[in-house]
């Protein structure tokens, strides 16, 4: 008895790890959530059952409920894949699922998936590191539920470097003018990536103090810092160029 935690990555199908196409192209049941694209989806086998547990705005499929469905399953001895954004431990709540498979005695395979904290950069030509530029890249989320601690955005902004905020599309503005209020300069810049590595990708840049203004839609990434003014791929599309 075995359920696997598998990261499918940021959406495009190509991103995922050949362990985690291995498992698909096997899996009897896939228990997915709503951010796991079509074109990973299509790469389940005809036969197997696919379940959606996506938690989409009005419409929550309580956390407990999940654990308990995949108890149920990894008990009936078939293959189960879990299989969520990105990579299933950041901020995929992958770590309370795999306990609660420990807890009822099924064992639990972890397969690292790309996580868009970083994929959604690098779409948009963003390197999260930078020599010279930054030397520390700080992943958060920008929602909190109600009893959580808060994110001392204050004193992240002190940190330096780059911060990628997930989940931070409708708290935007309070982000920004926290981070500014810590002493990021209004003219940080700002790059927000929709549905990096699909074809509905949108990319989009500004300073920090116009993030509030700033149309986004969910779900995005955020990048604040220096780098967020780069784009590395299209320097190297313009040398390529010059060359020619
Ligand atoms: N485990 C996932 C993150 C889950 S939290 C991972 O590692 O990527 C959900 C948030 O992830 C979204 O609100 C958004 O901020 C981000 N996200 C996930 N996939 C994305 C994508 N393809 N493009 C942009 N943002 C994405």
């Amino acid at each position: 008895m075995t359920v696997a935690l598998v990261g499918a990555g940021p959406g495009d199908p190509d991103l995922l790890t050949v362990r985690a196409a291995r498992l698909l192209a096997h899996a009897d049941v896939v228990v997915h959530d709503a951010l796991v694209g079509d074109g990973v989806l299509a790469l389940v086998p005809p036969d197997a059952e696919v379940v959606d547990v996506g938690k989409r705005p009005g419409r929550p499929v309580p956390q407990e409920l999940i654990s308990t469905l995949l108890v149920e399953l990894g008990r009936q001895g078939k293959q189960v894949v879990r299989l969520k954004g990105g990579d299933p431990f950041v901020f995929g709540r992958g770590g309370e699922e795999a306990l609660a498979l420990r807890a009822a005695g099924i064992e639990v395979e972890v397969v690292p998936g790309i996580t868009s904290s970083v994929a959604a950069p690098a779409a948009a030509g963003i390197p999260v590191t930078h020599r010279g530029v930054a030397a520390a890249v700080t992943t958060v989320t920008g929602h909190r539920r109600a009893g959580e601690p808060d994110i001392d955005w204050r004193a992240l902004a002190r940190v330096g470097g780059t911060i990628v905020v997930l989940m931070g599309v409708a708290q935007r503005a309070v982000i920004a003018a926290e981070l500014m209020a810590g002493g990021l300069a209004a003219d940080t810049p700002v790059a927000t990536v929709h549905r990096a590595t699909t074809d509905a990708q949108v990319v989009d840049r500004c300073s920090l103090a116009g993030l509030c203004d700033h149309p986004v839609r969910s779900p995005a990434v955020i990048v604040i810092g220096p780098v967020a003014a780069l784009d590395v791929t299209a320097l190297l599309d313009s040398a390529a160029i010059n060359a020619s």
